[in-house]
């Protein structure tokens, strides 16, 4: 069966340096694992025909769609706080971009489709099959939380191993996004001093993600404000993105790139869970800290567009950076009061949150499960010492009253605080059974997660309950 991909492909009437053409390489016996069937229909794709060995074969990297221009995209990026001119898709194709069903422009990519042109030496441009069932469960339950995210059409398994610490079997992932675009891919061109492009890339950015946008400063006031509602979001839902990298920023404002990322499971503010991340630099509290430098460094980028003279420049752009720190904040308290309840807001209401959450650390409360639990009146058995909680509860009891809307307080509740996250143990015990060829864990788990606001159904309840000590998985990895 022939499938059908409705492309136009705006990256690649780019000019030649944003890019190198070439296709993917194939793998010896693909075989379709998972297949996002409503993320098909949005798209406009034909499942059947994407689940047929032709469809197969596309989404292995085997066969290319009729109209796909496939590329590696150029880009930079800082790397733990060193910059590397040129990282680039090492290990990645953009097939092209279609018009979804909604007229929303999708870049549809493949991951571990094999070596590219930004492939550093050594490297296999490939892609454990974990690490693709990791994104695929990860980034669905991202987009079911209401958060904005690179999506997950298909994951395949190659037939063939990929040699890590050990021999893995190998994967594809194929990724979709609002676009690819990072901040690495800005700054990529602005080491290099290419103005022409960085001008031709600020035009595409623009038409793109913020047609409202006013240039260049615009553009960057518009990166700033959508990515701090985005570091907000993650932080009201215990995530952790763990490889926060220019190049893993996306200009879109989606989540990118989920490596070692996790959700926590007990509250604790310097959580990491990254295997490379030894200094804490993305730990959990981190984050919105670690954006405004990445965030700088789009500015930074961006200087020579900003204005005639470079002090100009400076001044202009560090106006725009100024308002970050209010922004995030604004963003945090948002999805922080949402949490326990409140549509108005009083002074001392983003006080009495970081009550909450020193008295979660303290006591070691889950933090999904201790927000959830509000709407029942049952968070209290989420601390060691359930009278912390009490203490806290008479606050909020008092402060609850000044509420408007009080009888939608459970809904309320419930829709700001969600019963269900991709735990680590139950993430890699999916992973474990799909690569031993059992899908039913996974599949389990990517149903449950698909309605996260909603109460589990009594079978599905296991996956809201924490890991028991044995079940703990303290590190990630990024499965490069
Ligand atoms: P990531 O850690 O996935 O964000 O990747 C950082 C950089 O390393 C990007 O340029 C990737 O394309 C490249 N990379 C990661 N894994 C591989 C791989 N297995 N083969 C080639 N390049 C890779
Ligand atoms: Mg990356």
């Amino acid at each position: 069966m022939t499938v059908t991909f409705p492309f136009d492909n705006s990256y690649a009437r780019l000019p030649e340096r944003f890019y190198i053409r070439q296709g993917p390489v194939p793998v010896r016996a693909p075989e379709l694992l998972l297949l996002n069937l409503t993320l098909a229909e949005e798209l406009g794709l034909d499942a059947d025909a994407l689940r047929s060995p032709e469809g197969t074969a596309i989404l292995a990297g085997n066969a290319l769609p009729e109209g796909a221009e496939p590329l590696a995209q150029a880009y930079a990026g800082h790397q733990f706080g060193g910059f590397s001119p040129v990282l680039g898709d090492g290990r990645a194709l953009l097939l092209g971009e279609v018009i979804d069903r909604s007229g929303r422009r999708r870049d549809i990519q493949l991951k571990g489709s094999g070596l590219t042109g930004f492939s550093r030496p050594g490297s296999d441009g490939r892609a454990p099959l974990g690490a693709v069932i990791r994104e695929f469960i990860v980034s669905e339950a991202m987009h079911a939380l209401a958060i904005p995210t690179t999506r997950s059409l298909a994951a395949v398994a190659t037939g063939e191993h990929v040699r890590r610490e050990a021999l893995l079997p190998g994967g594809v992932l194929t990724r979709v996004a609002a676009s690819h675009i990072r901040v690495g891919t800005f700054q990529f061109f602005a080491a290099r001093g290419d103005v022409a492009a960085l001008e031709a890339l600020r035009d595409h950015v623009i038409a793109r993600h913020f047609p409202e946008a006013d240039g260049a400063i615009g553009l960057l006031e518009a990166v700033i404000a959508s990515q701090a509602r985005l570091v907000a979001a993650w932080m009201g839902v215990g995530f952790i993105h763990g490889v926060m990298n220019t190049d893993n920023t996306a200009i879109s404002g989606e989540t990118i790139d989920f490596g070692p990322c996790a959700f926590m499971d007990a509250f604790h503010p310097g959580t990491v869970y990254s295997s490379i991340d030894h200094g804490g630099r993305y730990a959990y509290m981190r984050q919105p800290e670690i954006l405004a430098w990445n965030l700088a460094q789009l500015a930074t980028a961006l200087l020579p567009l900003v204005a005639e003279t470079e002090e100009e420049a400076l001044e202009t752009a560090q106006a725009a950076m100024q308002r970050y720190p209010d922004l995030v904040r604004a963003a945090w308290a948002d999805v922080f009061t949402r949490k326990i309840g409140l549509t108005t807001r009083e002074d001392d209401d983003v006080a009495l949150v970081a009550d909450l959450l020193e008295r979660m650390a303290a006591q070691e409360a889950d933090f999904t499960n201790s927000f959830r639990a509000l709407k029942d009146g049952a968070s209290r058995d989420q601390f060691l010492e359930p009278e912390a909680f009490d203490q806290w509860e008479a606050r909020w009891r008092a402060r609850l009253a000044r509420e408007p809307g009080l009888e939608a307080l459970p809904e309320r509740l419930a829709s700001a605080n969600p019963a269900v996250i991709p735990r680590n143990h139950r993430v890699e015990q999916a992973i474990e059974a799909a690569i031993e060829g059992d899908l039913a864990p996974a599949s389990r788990l990517i149903t449950a997660l698909a309605r996260p606001f909603d109460d589990l159904a009594p079978d599905m309840a296991n996956l809201a309950r924490p890991p028991r000590t044995e079940e703990r998985v303290l590190q990630t990895f990024c499965g490069t």
